[in-house]
């Protein structure tokens, strides 16, 4: 386990775009700022290490649920569908081959 900042608040502990309130806390972290991954962890493809859903914006990413890292055990090499962006190029969706993440295991 690694202690992290929280990439959705960025550390901040409160709700980065006030959706419910100015004095509400971070759903990821629940206010500490802080959030924990299972080593070994890489930074988050689908969001680029944001925490936050590309295309909409306001809500936590799928894929990393807005710690902005993924967690990813074994020897990896870049995903040939998505090219590493973890993205679908069509429908913007997280790669249905790496599940976002921008790397799948090697065989
Ligand atoms: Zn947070
Ligand atoms: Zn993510
Ligand atoms: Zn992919």
């Amino acid at each position: 386990m690694n202690v992290i900042e929280c990439a959705f608040c960025k550390g901040k502990g409160k709700d980065p775009f006030e959706l419910l309130s100015k004095l509400a806390t971070c759903q990821v972290c629940g206010g500490t700022g802080k959030v924990e991954v299972k080593e070994p962890a890489i930074k988050c493809a689908f969001c680029k290490g944001t925490g936050v859903y590309p295309h909409d914006g306001r809500v936590t990413c799928t894929v990393c649920n807005g710690k902005g890292m993924v967690t990813v055990i074994g020897e990896t090499e870049g995903c040939p569908k998505c090219k590493g962006s973890g993205q679908e190029i069509e429908s913007g969706l997280p790669c249905i081959k790496c599940g976002g993440k921008g790397v799948i295991l090697k065989k």
